[in-house]
């Protein structure tokens, strides 16, 4: 996958994303290409966007992205696209692993999405006393996925299906 070099409003080089993040975060006009691609074009239907090799973003952003992302219940539904880790459906609520009151954490490794009918279930127990299993493992997010917590990029949003994008 091509890698997109971000730079901060201020031009200091913050990170590297997807070409497919780099091409949301322009169409959502979070972000300016200074550098594309020379002759190179993403070509679809009436659209043409140039292939970003370098974008700038509109606005000054400050966030420790060379160092852990700050947890957040907003940033676990963010990071989880709002599936619930125990059924897949859709999430609107943050589970503790390990729950709170067993010591757990609000932590990126020990929080996930959960709808709320499986937080309720689960209620103060384990998993495995719960008898449910997670279907995904939780993980910390990296330096670009970071940003784009910061910048409230939805990785989907305003990216139409057709738009096929080069490897
Ligand atoms: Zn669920």
């Amino acid at each position: 996958m091509r890698e997109t070099l971000v730079l901060n409003a201020s031009f200091e080089p913050l990170s590297t994303v997807s070409l497919r993040r780099a091409v949301v975060l322009v169409m959502q006009d979070k972000a300016v290409v200074e550098q594309a691609h020379p002759g190179l074009r993403i070509r679809a239907a009436d659209v043409e966007v140039p292939v970003p090799q370098v974008i700038r973003l509109s606005r000054f952003v400050r966030v420790p992205f060379r160092q852990r992302a700050p947890w957040s219940r907003r940033g676990v539904l963010v990071r989880d696209r709002h599936r619930c880790a125990y059924c897949g459906r859709r999430a609107t609520t943050v589970d503790h692993v390990q729950p709170k009151s067993r010591g757990g954490g609000d932590t990126w490794l020990n929080t996930v999405a959960a709808c709320a009918e499986d937080n309720q279930r689960k209620a103060d127990r384990t998993p495995e006393q719960a008898g449910m299993r997670l279907l995904v493992r939780p993980f910390e997010p990296t330096p670009a996925d970071a940003l784009l917590l910061a910048l409230g990029v939805r990785e989907r949003a305003n990216l139409p299906e057709w738009l096929a994008l080069p490897a």
